[in-house]
């Protein structure tokens, strides 16, 4: 079967539970709970559920978190995003306490970046605060936007929540699902790509459009601008 239809007979399959489920669902990749999912399904202590799959590599420890954050700087590193882990605190918050301390709660259900003011020339230390017990997959399509706010942060670019940094930091997602590549991965592209969010949505979409006329390293360039005479 040619590739793109081995792509999209995995999308219906996974997008086929939205539209026809009963009872509870998996608060991450929305299949029901209800059925053969639910023998295993865990309830998180903010009340969200996970079925049984998702609950297998739900990630609940802050060092489990930086695991995965190594694995989307790699893949970021590759297409020369480069970020690293070092001067990167990873903190895990519930649901609701996620929603406390986010500057911008609406937008940020899943995580948020606080960069410390700069006081020297050395690379800004970030805090990157992620929602607890989100799946591997999901934490690493998460991470990889806020380590790119990071990114940006180091770049000198202090604005957040433009079409154009929002949608970059999508991108970022982008890539390091094209990376990993499994059908759940395609399921989380989907996602970004269909996004109906003004800012994360169209700026996604907006980045993708000139990343294939320009390439990454010119979306870079036109981010963070490199110092005259470089
Ligand atoms: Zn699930
Ligand atoms: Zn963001």
């Amino acid at each position: 079967m040619p590739r793109f239809l081995v792509t999209l007979a995995v999308l219906v399959l996974f997008v086929a539970p939205l539209s026809n489920a009963q009872g509870p669902s998996c608060d991450f990749c929305r299949r029901s709970i209800a059925g053969e999912l639910s023998a295993h399904a865990v309830a998180l202590p903010d009340g969200r559920r996970l079925c049984e799959r998702c609950a297998a590599t739900s990630v609940t420890t802050t060092h489990g978190a930086k695991d995965v954050a190594s694995l989307v700087s790699s893949s970021l590193d590759a297409h020369g995003v480069r970020v690293g882990i070092d001067g990167i605190t990873f903190l895990l918050a519930g649901r609701d306490q996620l929603h406390q301390m986010s500057p911008d709660p609406v937008r940020h259900t899943l995580g948020f970046i606080d960069p410390e003011s700069p006081k020297t020339h050395q690379p800004a230390h970030c805090k990157i605060t992620v929602l607890h017990g989100m799946p591997e997959l999901q934490m690493a399509s998460v991470l990889a936007h806020q380590m790119m706010h990071v990114w940006l942060v180091r770049a000198g670019v202090r604005a957040v929540g433009t079409p154009w940094i929002e949608g970059s930091c999508e991108y970022a997602s982008f890539l390091v699902m094209s990376d990993v590549n499994t059908p759940e991965a395609q399921f989380v592209i989907h996602n970004l790509a269909a996004n109906a969010d003004s800012v994360c949505g169209d700026g996604f979409r907006a980045v993708q459009q000139f990343v294939a006329k320009h390439g990454v390293e010119g979306w870079l360039d036109a981010l963070a601008p490199p110092p005259a005479g470089e």
